[in-house]
């Protein structure tokens, strides 16, 4: 008898994953779909850091289950991280090691939200935001940031937004999906709005930091006053090609660090030993790799940039950071092929899945109907293929 929980039906499934399963599965059964749904490097992880790895299980010392936190010298080397290029003063107690950013992000969600209490996240947002606040039984406040604003939520929309339910707020910088870079005046202005509201926790995903095509990464939690209630979110799955490695961490208030600390400590345990030492050498060794991907990102941006306003009623923003487009495709909404009607993005997202063998993500995922998002973490010529592709494909609806 199958009787899942209210708990896990109320929840989607995570559309990025989700359409990755799809076109996984369409490539086994031979058709040559080019996947640009997942956000994931298309590089390996830099020779280095593999060696880390081969070296600790050559070692033999890291057999046995880590501390749940994290080993200490880990925790050490990201804290003077954190103090040398984020100016973020959090001490090794206050970092935890998690399985990935996406662990770190639910991990506080858990140790902080009692039910009813409202999490402002700014709109368009990191899809799996929304489901982890539900899960910890917390309520989304969405707020949208406009196109013409890069999608970026302004300090007015978010003094409206707040209440007395409000216990957090979370936005990614850069952002997925839009690829938007809070600058540190744009942040500057949050930080007035938020210092009015001592008890509010802000969650600052920086996941995307290395990827910043727009100068210098800035930290909320850098401001004025800003440390005490800013939990920074950080990971290596982006900026060192180690999406599978599954590293994340946290710096964050000390009573929060504990929490994540309990929380994971009755949920996982520490995160993969092997994979410790290997992000240990990621933050020990040159940036020489990080900052190759991250030119080649930006050529491909300008790539992409171009030939997509090419496409008839795509409107597209030129991102800043990380590696992906988040075009308004709403123009395709209504028209259709076949006999068959496009109702929606998603609906696009499908047809242009089955017809031009491409997959993408609804910006509805995100927060944004209106969109949809195209990761350029893909070769150069599979980029161009994709989307002369989708052009193709897109000329057939009327
Ligand atoms: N935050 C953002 C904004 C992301 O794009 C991702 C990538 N999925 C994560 C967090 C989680 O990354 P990971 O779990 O691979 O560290
Ligand atoms: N950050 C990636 C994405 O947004 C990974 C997929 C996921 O974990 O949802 O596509």
């Amino acid at each position: 008898m199958e009787q899942p929980s209210k708990r896990i039906t109320s929840i989607p499934e995570s559309a990025t994953l989700a359409m990755t399963a799809k076109a996984r599965e369409m490539k086994e059964n031979g058709i040559d779909v080019i996947s640009l749904s997942i956000g994931e490097p298309d590089f390996k992880t830099p020779k280095h850091i593999q060696q880390g790895a081969i070296d600790a299980i050559n070692e033999g010392k890291y057999f046995a289950y880590p501390p749940v936190n994290g080993y200490l010298d880990l925790r050490k080397a990201i804290s003077e991280k954190l103090k040398r290029d984020n100016n973020l003063d959090y001490s090794p107690n206050q970092i935890v090691v998690s399985n990935g950013a996406k662990q770190s992000i639910a991990n506080v969600f858990m140790s902080i939200l009692d039910p009813g209490d409202e999490v402002i996240v700014f709109t368009p947002y990191w899809v799996s935001y929304s489901a982890m606040i539900m899960l910890a039984e917390g309520s989304p406040v969405f707020v949208n940031g406009t196109f013409e604003n890069d999608f970026k939520v302004t300090a007015d929309q978010l003094e409206a937004a707040i209440t007395d339910k409000t216990k957090a707020v979370i936005f990614s910088s850069p952002c997925n999906p839009t690829g938007s870079v809070f600058t540190k005046d744009d942040l500057e202005k949050i930080a007035v709005v938020l210092r009015q509201h001592s008890d509010i926790i802000v969650i600052a995903d920086e996941i995307y930091e290395h990827i910043n095509f727009s100068g210098k990464h800035v930290s909320i939690g850098s401001l004025d006053g800003m440390l005490d209630r800013t939990v920074t979110v950080n990971g290596f799955s982006k900026g060192y090609a180690m999406t599978g490695w599954r590293v994340g961490y946290i710096g964050a208030p000390t009573w929060i660090a504990k929490a994540a600390n309990k929380m994971q400590g009755q949920y996982t345990s520490g995160n993969s030993s092997i994979s410790q030492r290997a992000a240990l050498a990621a933050l020990n060794g040159p940036l020489d790799a990080t900052a190759e991907m991250a030119e080649a990102y930006k050529s491909r941006r300008q790539l992409v940039y171009d030939l997509l306003r090419e496409i008839p009623g795509f409107e597209v923003n030129m991102p800043e950071g990380a590696f992906y487009f988040f075009p308004d495709v709403s123009h395709y909404v209504g028209k259709s092929y076949n006999g068959t009607t496009i109702n929606s993005v998603g609906d696009l997202c499908l047809f242009l899945l089955e017809d031009a063998h491409v997959s993408l993500v609804t910006g509805e995922a995100f927060g944004d109907p209106d969109c949809l998002r195209l990761s350029y973490a893909a070769s150069e010529e599979d980029l161009k293929t994709a989307i002369a592709n989708m052009k193709e494909s897109l000329a057939k609806l009327s």
